[in-house]
């Protein structure tokens, strides 16, 4: 059924202002910046904010085989 790739999202909640935002999956990675577009909060994705970012990423994905990245 799809036979394109798909982009997956997720909702990424600020911490500062809480507000819910679609990220791209494949950009929440670790040492990625995101910025927030309400508050203007720029977040380094590290720690334990990483770690719950891909807890909630194995989620989304668990039915589904992983794309291969690029080396
Ligand atoms: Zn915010």
């Amino acid at each position: 059924m799809n036979s394109k790739q798909e982009v997956k999202k997720l909702a990424f909640s600020c911490p500062v202002c809480a507000r819910i935002t679609d990220r791209e999956i494949s950009k929440l990675k670790e040492g990625a910046t995101i910025v927030c577009e309400f508050c203007g909060l720029k977040l380094n994705l590290h720690g334990h904010m990483l770690e719950s970012v891909n807890a909630q990423i194995a989620d989304l994905t668990d039915e589904k085989t992983i794309a291969d990245e690029p080396a």
